[in-house]
């Protein structure tokens, strides 16, 4: 069976508490905390609790938690609510450096989108 974790990975660290991270939702399978270099208010990663570079690296089961707790974290971060106006968000996940992925341990970006105008910032 190959290893759940990777001793030099950063989000790897993160999952174990070994660096500080802070931390929105965790389950069995998966974790999210809020990005160190927000592109918007509330930049969330959502990433699962196995050691995988790319997507077709990580198994099912872990990936099976990954998009319910996404579902959360929409409504949690007041993204996805009936009706309003000026507000949604962007899920982005990069696979490779040409794609722009910097952190080889898989991760879904959930990127805040509120219209200034709105008042909701
Ligand atoms: P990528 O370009 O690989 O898709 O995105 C990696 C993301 O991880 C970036 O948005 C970056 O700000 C974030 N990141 C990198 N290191 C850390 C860290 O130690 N803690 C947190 N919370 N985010 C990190
Ligand atoms: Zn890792």
């Amino acid at each position: 069976k190959a290893a759940a974790h990777d001793a030099s990975c950063i989000f790897c660290k993160i999952i174990k508490g070994e660096i500080p991270s802070f931390k929105l939702l965790e389950t069995a399978h998966a974790y999210s905390f809020l990005d160190i270099q927000p592109t918007a208010p509330g930049h969330t990663l959502i990433i699962p609790k196995y050691h995988g570079a790319k997507l077709t690296d990580i198994p099912d089961e872990y990936l099976a938690d990954v998009l319910p707790m996404t579902k959360k974290l929409a409504k949690i971060l007041d993204l996805d609510v009936a009706g309003q106006a000026g507000v949604g968000y962007n899920l982005l996940q990069n696979n490779g450096k040409i794609a722009h992925q910097e952190v080889p341990h898989v991760h879904f970006h959930l990127i805040p989108k509120r219209d200034e105008k709105s008042g909701l910032i």
